[in-house]
Parts: structure tokens; sequence; C-alpha cells
């Protein structure tokens, strides 16, 4: 019997250990467990409150070539469900955007632009529609067509999904892993605790970015606007609501929401998209995004034991997670720890 535990149950804990248990039962190879521990389940990771749109943010320096792989299979897997009879339970939308830039130095997307459907880049003309009333104008913008799979439809689908292959779920918070990874009955450990990892592994590379978020009811609005400047709002719908945003603190360990925010967050997008200054304002959210130098995903020997390292997504942990999961099983793979099977 293998035995594989994944720590974490945000979206890159529940994607890697759904990634391992299929692999294992296409291959017809049974004996294998995969148990996801975690102190907190959907509605209460990161993901929860965001938007879960498709698009590269906040990644320190994680090399492009990877984040390109990454979240291309995620792309590609997002298209698999909104073309299968799961879209609606997993919140899976396929939805038209515009990312605007007010930096003449800066390409919107440039490295990612194959990636998603029809990316062109606004005209001049396109450019005057948006910087209409503006005092800072938008110099460079490309619109496109891309998802979200917001992960609080996401999450519940994925775990159901888990639990009927008959993976194990277990509350516990793991407050030593070296103990953890040297006592518990477990082969393989794969540690995908976001921002949790700072105190687990002593990580002085990871730091939050803080993002507070307000959502509104907006059923009119179908399109993803964003302005890619550092102190940018964006707008981005979701099944129910509407989510704007957004901030970005690193270091910012605050949890509560901020009036100031919230006042940045409404007024930017309502001068993004005037119409929303008559809308109903459900409710604010504040997550801490798992920031890092750079995304760890690596593995390592512990005894006998294997562990693989799998955090530090920044803003991109939707984006990246089917990417980031089929390198972790890759990484089991390559290890041989499955030759008792
Ligand atoms: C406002 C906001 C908007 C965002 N928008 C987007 C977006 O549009 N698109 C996108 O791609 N990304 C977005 N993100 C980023 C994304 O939400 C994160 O990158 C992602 O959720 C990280 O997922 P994760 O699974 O790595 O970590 P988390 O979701 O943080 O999950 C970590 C898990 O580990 C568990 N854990 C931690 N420590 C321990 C421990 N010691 N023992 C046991 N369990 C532990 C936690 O309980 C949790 O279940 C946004 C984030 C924010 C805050």
């Amino acid at each position: 019997m293998l035995r594989v535990a994944v720590i974490g149950a945000g979206v890159n804990g529940v994607s890697s250990a759904i990634k391992i248990l299929e692999h294992y039962q296409d291959e017809k190879k049974l004996n294998v467990q995969v148990t996801i521990l975690s102190e907190q389940f959907t509605p209460n990771t990161t993901g929860d409150g965001s938007a879960g749109l498709w698009g590269p943010f906040l990644l320190g320096g994680t090399e492009e070539s990877k984040v390109h792989k990454w979240s291309s299979d995620m792309h590609i897997f997002l298209e698999k469900i909104w073309r299968s009879e799961d879209a609606g339970e997993a919140g899976v939308c396929l939805v038209p955007c515009v990312r605007l830039s007010t930096d003449p130095n800066a390409v919107v997307g440039d490295f990612w632009r194959d990636i998603v459907y029809g990316a062109v880049d606004l005209t001049a003309q396109q450019l005057a529609v948006y910087n209409k009333g503006r005092d800072v104008k938008f110099t460079s913008g490309m619109s496109f067509v891309t998802y979200t799979s917001e992960p609080i439809k996401l999450l519940p689908y994925l775990m159901k999904r888990f639990v009927r292959r008959g993976g194990q779920i277990v509350q516990q918070k793991i407050t030593d892993l070296d103990s953890f990874v040297k006592d518990s009955s477990y082969d393989v450990i794969v540690n995908c605790s976001g921002l949790g990892s700072k105190q687990l592994l002593n990580d002085d590379q990871m730091y939050s970015v803080r993002g507070q978020v307000s959502r509104v009811k907006a059923n009119w609005v179908f399109t993803a606007l964003l302005d890619e400047s550092d102190d940018g709002n964006y707008i981005i719908p979701n099944t129910e609501s509407v989510v704007l945003g957004g901030t970005h603190q690193e270091s910012d360990y605050d949890t509560k929401v901020s009036a100031t925010d919230k006042r940045f967050i409404i007024d930017g997008c309502r001068s993004l998209l005037p119409g929303l200054k008559h809308t109903e304002h459900l409710f604010d959210w504040v997550g801490l995004r798992p920031g890092r130098t750079q995304l760890r995903l690596e593995a390592e020997r512990r005894g006998n034991k294997l562990l693989i390292h799998n955090y530090g997504h920044g803003g991109s942990g939707v984006t990246l997670c089917w990417g980031c999961a089929d390198d972790v099983l890759n990484l089991l793979l390559a290890a041989k720890v499955n030759a008792k099977l």
C-alpha cells in the first residue's frame, strides 16, 4: 500500500490530491490511499473569496516558462470542464476580458497571450473609450476571452470528485512538519499549505499579499475589466455576483475589512464602469495570498519518505493549480516510491 498525505485543502492541495488519486486508479493500481489533511476547508480557504479569473499575477520571480506551462494546463482543464456537463456545478464560465495599462513601457499579457482565446491589442480608438474622463490615461490594452472558475464552487466540485474516487479527508492542523513526516504512516507527503508554509517550514521567503475585494449584485456585467497599474482596480463577473477589487499589500497580515480600501475599491471601479453606482453591495472580503520570492515546487527525500512542496502561488493559485498538480504527480512518479505497488 502506498500512503499519500496532502497537507492543505485549498485549490492546490485538492488539485494535487485528485491528480495523484486519479492517476493511480486509471492505471488500475488500486493499492494507493490519498488523504487530505487540513486545518481549513472550503469555504474557508484563501481561494474561496477570489473571483478565480484565469491570469498569471503576483508571482515574484517565478520563471515565466514554468508559469506558461502551468497556466496553460489549467486553461485546457477548464476548457474540458466548460465543455462538460459539470460546468455549472464547478462554476466555470467563459468570459470576455479587457486588460488595460497606464504604463507606456509595459505590454499587457505578453508571455501568455497564446493561451487565451482571440487576444488582440486595443486600438487607439478603443483605448479612447476607456480613457474618457480619466486624468491618468491608459496607454495600452488587450482584449481576449478566458475562464473564471470561482473556488467557492470549484472547490466543492473537486472535493466531491476526490471523495467519489475514495479519497480520505481529515481535519487536522500540522504543527510540526518534521515529526509528521518522520512519525506518520504516510510514504509521501505533499505540502500545499499556502501561507501556512511560512510557519511550518520557517520559510522566510514567504510573505502575505493582502487582498481586499467587494462583491456586488450587477447581473448586467458580463465582461472582466482590469487596470494593470500598480494601484489599478478590477471588475470580474462570477455566476451570482461581481467581484470588485482590489488591493495587494505585501507583508500585511490584517484580515479585517478596511474602510479606506473599500472606498478605493468602490470609487476606482465606478470610475472604470460608472454603471456600478447603482448596484446592491453584498459583502466585503479579505484574503491573504501566499506570496513568495518564487513559487516552490520541488521534492526532497527525508529518509525513506518523500516530501513534495507545492506552495507560494501568490495571486495565481487558481490559474496554476492544475498545472502544478501535474508536476507534483511527475515528481512522485520520478521518485519511484511506487515500486511496492
Ligand atoms: C482577493 C484575492 C483575489 C484573488 N483572485 C485570484 C484570481 O482571480 N485568480 C487566481 O488564480 N488567483 C487569485 N487569488 C489567489 C489565490 O486565491 C491563491 O493563490 C490560492 O487560493 C492559493 O491556494 P493554495 O491552495 O496554495 O493555498 P490556500 O488556499 O491558502 O490553502 C492552504 C491550505 O492549507 C491549510 N493549512 C495551512 N497551514 C496548515 C497546517 N499547518 N496544517 C494543516 N493545514 C494547513 C489551510 O487550512 C488551507 O486549507 C486571489 C487571492 C485573493 C486574496
